[in-house]
């Protein structure tokens, strides 16, 4: 075991345990949130046609402005192709196939047509540009999204764009959540004197689906060796990755890393992160078990930091898992001298430059101030940083 390490070697401890992922294919509406297994390339042109941006007039360039004869209409899913020359325009709905022979498109707002419908007088110069070209957004055959993509919403409708019905992803693991402490009620229950609401289960069940995971939660855990024990063998046998919250620090209730170091496996006790601190890694009944604090915003923020990185490379997606960006701090700020720091802050956008304060107290205990920030503070252990200085932040 390796006690009180870096978040960099917690993570390369972390990627020396891996466990075999397999693949499904799913049909597109239930595809949201999942992470693509393999490459995607597109069925077809996209567009498939030459067709018009604009509803207008399909004409040619050199012949506006002027008068012209109108010879017919293209619209959408128009069974036969119009073929147009010189002198002449084909009124067109946005999206409809180009005829042959025209070369550019004026919108119907720059255009007054005759009474009886058969003459339009172009009042300005067609747009060639308006004319959208047979695959100029893809190329039958190309690779528009490359396996690891999670897919969102507009990945979606890429992928349907590019004729697909099914995806094949990575099938999600299974994750077991379970949260310890006698003071722990669920919410709806009637607390009694010195108890809590457990609210830690179902900020890491989220963090869990938003990887496209199945979240097992279970109820409370009491600080019991052979409560925890049987939690423990139960989540083994029916999940791939297990996460228990609380009970990992240095007390003697501190029963996950007792049981861990006595009948299980532990890889790394301690990352050098705040919040956080007190996080291990290892093995229950050969299962990978997250031993994350119990106080509810270091338990967000170690998912975030260690957890998530290691779902993420089990599904073959390689970092760098923590994507920053630079603001200018309101306030002085100061790292722990040997942990990295990752302070909650609001960065807000003001006359176009990110501008970040604390708005809470940092207590790891306080939730309220995950809710009232919008970033982490991405200090590296020992840094002070002045008000007015750039600092990286991952945006939340
Ligand atoms: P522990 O890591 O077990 O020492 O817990 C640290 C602090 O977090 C204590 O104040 C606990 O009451 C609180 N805590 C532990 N587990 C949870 C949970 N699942 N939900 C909310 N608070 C918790
Ligand atoms: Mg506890």
């Amino acid at each position: 075991m390796e006690y009180f390490v870096s978040l960099e070697r917690a993570r390369e401890i972390g990627d020396q345990l891996s466990i075999e992922t397999s693949e499904e294919v799913l049909e597109l509406d239930e595809a949201h949130n999942r992470i693509l297994s393999c490459n995607i390339e597109s069925l077809v042109d996209d567009p498939p046609f030459d067709n018009s941006s604009m509803d207008g007039f399909a004409v040619l360039h050199k012949d506006t402005p002027g008068r012209l004869k109108i010879i017919g209409t293209s619209q959408a899913a128009a069974a036969e192709e119009l073929v147009m020359k010189e002198g002449e325009a084909v009124r067109i709905m946005t999206g409809a196939q180009m005829p042959n022979g025209a070369d550019a498109i004026i919108m119907v707002e720059k255009t007054s047509t005759s009474e009886d419908g058969e003459w339009v007088d172009v009042l300005e110069e067609a747009k060639p540009g308006w004319v959208r070209k047979k695959g100029e957004n893809l190329r039958k055959g190309e690779a528009a999204l490359l396996a690891g993509t999670k897919l969102v919403p507009h990945n979606l409708g890429l992928i349907a764009t590019m004729g697909h019905p099914t995806v094949k992803v990575h099938s999600p693991l299974r994750v077991s959540i379970i949260s310890t402490g006698d003071e722990l009620k669920s919410p709806g229950e009637e607390l009694q004197s010195g108890e809590i609401y457990e609210s830690n289960s179902f900020g890491l069940a989220g963090l869990v689906k938003e990887l496209g995971c199945i979240p097992i939660r279970t109820g409370a855990c009491a600080d019991s060796i052979s409560t925890l024990r049987k939690a423990l063998d139960h989540a083994a046998e029916n999940s791939d990755l297990i996460i228990t919250s609380g009970g990992v620090s240095m007390g003697e209730w501190d029963l996950v890393r007792k049981i861990m170091e006595e009948e299980g496996e532990i890889h790394y006790w301690r990352v050098k992160i705040r919040p956080g601190s007190p996080p291990l890694f290892g093995t229950w009944k050969g299962t990978p078990l997250f031993g994350v604090p119990g106080n509810p915003v270091s338990s967000h923020v170690v998912f975030r930091m260690l957890v998530r990185p290691w779902i993420l490379k089990q599904f073959g997606i390689q970092g760098p898992y923590d994507s920053t960006v630079p603001v200018t701090l309101l306030e002085d700020l100061k790292a722990a001298e040997d942990c990295f720091t990752l302070r909650r802050v609001y960065v807000e956008n003001i006359e176009g430059e990110l501008l970040a304060s604390t708005k809470t107290h940092q207590g790891s205990g306080n939730l309220h101030s995950l809710v009232s920030a919008n970033a982490l503070t991405y200090l590296a252990p020992g840094t002070t940083a002045k008000t007015g200085q750039k600092i990286d932040v991952i945006l939340l």
